[in-house]
């Protein structure tokens, strides 16, 4: 079984690219049994689409100088 360190990064970057498909697997396993883990990637997922958010916001205020 992989650690919480192991998933936890493996949820990080699975944010960024498409994890294969044993990765994704040891994930969606380990998260029905750690609470831990599923806290970070809520976390995670809130904090990227605050980001994105922001993002998109920043874009929209200078499209509006122009
Ligand atoms: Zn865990």
């Amino acid at each position: 079984m992989p650690s919480c360190r192991e998933i936890t990064a493996l949820v990080s970057m699975g944010m960024d690219k498409q994890l294969g498909f044993k990765q994704r697997l040891a994930v969606r396993l380990h998260l029905m049994i750690c609470s831990n883990c599923r806290k970070f990637r809520r976390q995670t997922q809130f904090m990227r689409q605050a980001g994105q958010g922001y993002l998109a916001h920043l874009q929209a205020q200078s499209r509006k100088k122009d």
